[in-house]
């Protein structure tokens, strides 16, 4: 069984070397996929220090090459880096695409995300490697291997929604960050910050469901007992956009004046959703309250309750019933 997993690891090391290699020594690999790269804005640095690469538009190019240089065929289905249709026939997963290794916390390869160079939107953006024997994608955060000194150090952990995202805040000289990659954010990606740091900045997408997904993510984090803060970027934008679009250093000012307080921002954009309507605001105020209720740490709590009553302007004694009730109604 270990044996198997390590012959995962390195069929896996050995494809990402292979795309690699593909982007940097080949015709298309350097006129598509490094321009790619280049003409958004990634570095050179940037680019290798994330082992990025390009997966040629053939049908078989890893398979062939793989089985070349000796490698076995079942391991590299059992990591879904080929895969086998009805009619039995074999073929790469990854074609023609740009090509980001994800990386265990330990920095062994594990897994790919592949994008498209296609505008076609029948196309998926992005595909992903499977679940594998050494890949759950719920247990990894894309850029934790290269951010984790970092995070340590600042005790702080930036978390984004892609891949992008990471490479372009990464090259902005903010190196404490890492992306939930395509799923929503679990308890077992916190977790693993919580190894590192206890604080973390959400920096999602300034659009829909980028909030929505925030507003989640915030409660699972105060429940697994770390603090967080909230930066929106103006609609349209994500961190990626934003940062190659404006540079470094207005970036980092926008972080610094748009980071919020989770109780800030939750209650700020469930009050504008409540508008005027009286029932909406006592839903929200409730709302608030039961992000309080999941924090451990009781002094933590009663702070949050008395900035929440100035915001709400309700007393807080009242809120701190509420509190009560629900921490009951949960133990
Ligand atoms: P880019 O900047 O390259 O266009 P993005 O990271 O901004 O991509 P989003 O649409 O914001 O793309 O999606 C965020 C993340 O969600 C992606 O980086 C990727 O990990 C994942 N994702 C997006 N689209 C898909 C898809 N079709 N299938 C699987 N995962 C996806
Ligand atoms: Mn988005
Ligand atoms: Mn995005
Ligand atoms: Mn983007």
């Amino acid at each position: 069984e270990q044996d198997k997993r390590e012959s995962l690891y390195i069929v896996s090391n050995y494809a990402a070397k292979f795309y690699a290699d593909r982007m940097w020594n080949s015709e298309d690999g350097k006129t598509i996929g490094l321009s790619y790269f280049k003409e958004r804005g990634f570095r050179d640095d940037i680019v290798q220090k994330f082992e990025l690469g390009y997966s040629p538009d053939d049908w078989s190019a890893l398979l062939e090459a793989a089985i070349k240089d000796g490698y076995q065929q079942n391991f590299l289905e059992d990591v879904g880096l080929v895969v086998k249709n009805d009619q039995g026939k074999i073929y790469d997963r990854f074609r023609g695409r740009v090509m980001f290794p994800i990386h265990n916390f330990t920095g062994r390869v594990i897994g790919f995300g592949g994008r498209t160079l296609k505008t076609d939107k029948a196309v998926p953006k992005y595909v992903n490697s499977p679940e594998s024997d050494i890949y759950h994608k719920s247990n990894v955060l894309y850029g934790l291997f290269q951010a984790k000194k970092a995070i340590r150090d600042l005790d702080n952990c930036f978390l984004v929604e892609g891949y992008a995202d990471v490479l372009s805040v990464q090259q902005a000289g903010v190196e404490n960050v890492v992306a939930s990659s395509g799923t929503s954010l679990t308890t077992e990606q916190i977790r693993l910050i919580g190894r590192f740091t206890k604080s973390i900045t959400i920096l999602y997408d300034g659009d829909a469901a980028g909030i929505k997904a925030s507003l989640r993510g915030l409660d699972m984090i105060l429940e697994e007992g770390l603090d967080v803060k909230v930066v929106l970027f103006p609609d349209g934008h994500d961190p990626d956009s934003y940062v190659q679009k404006l540079g470094a250093s207005a970036f980092k000012t926008h972080i610094e004046k748009a980071k919020k307080d989770f109780i800030f921002f939750k209650t700020e954009i469930l009050l504008k959703e409540a508008a005027s309507d009286p029932i909406k605001r006592a839903g929200v105020i409730r709302e608030v309250v039961e992000s309080i209720a999941k924090i451990p740490d009781a002094i933590k709590a009663s702070v949050f309750i008395r900035e929440c009553s100035g915001l709400l302007q309700m007393e807080e004694r009242i809120l701190i019933s509420e509190l009560n009730k629900m921490r009951l109604a949960k133990a």
